[in-house]
């Protein structure tokens, strides 16, 4: 078994430990954390020329729906609401096959943005903190 967030063998995993920056990310959304389990390894080989196409198609695109997500979910990160430093995010990341798409993409600050790193946690349902 694999936990779904590092893709670690269970027994490996410390996403759920106090300290853990996984734990800390998802209570900031007001969430708890409670590990996604996997059968199987996720399948981490997206071959390197399907990786720079989609960061190509990233790149072409970033301003257009970097201001479409600002506009329709205010300017501020889909986890903890900052309005600063704010990046564009794969939902599930290009190394796990996910697309440079509108629909793929999420608002996040540099910091959450780092900590989610090649998770797939889609913080757009999340709710934000008024
Ligand atoms: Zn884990
Ligand atoms: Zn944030």
């Amino acid at each position: 078994m694999y936990c779904g967030y590092c893709g670690r063998l269970i027994r490996r995993c410390a996403c759920g430990a106090p300290e853990s920056d996984i734990r800390r990310f998802l209570a900031r959304a007001g969430r708890q954390y409670a590990p996604l389990l996997q059968q199987s390894p996720p399948k981490w080989a997206v071959p390197p020329q399907i990786k720079r196409r989609e960061r190509a198609t990233l790149q072409r695109h970033y301003r257009e729906w970097f201001r479409r997500l600002a506009s329709d979910g205010g300017e501020r990160c889909a986890n903890c609401g900052a309005g600063e430093k704010l990046v564009l995010d794969h939902v599930i990341p290009i190394a796990k096959g996910g697309l440079s798409q509108l629909k793929n993409l999420q608002l996040l600050c540099a910091e959450c943005n780092r900590i989610k790193g090649k998770l797939m946690i889609d913080c757009r349902e999340f709710k934000q903190p008024e």
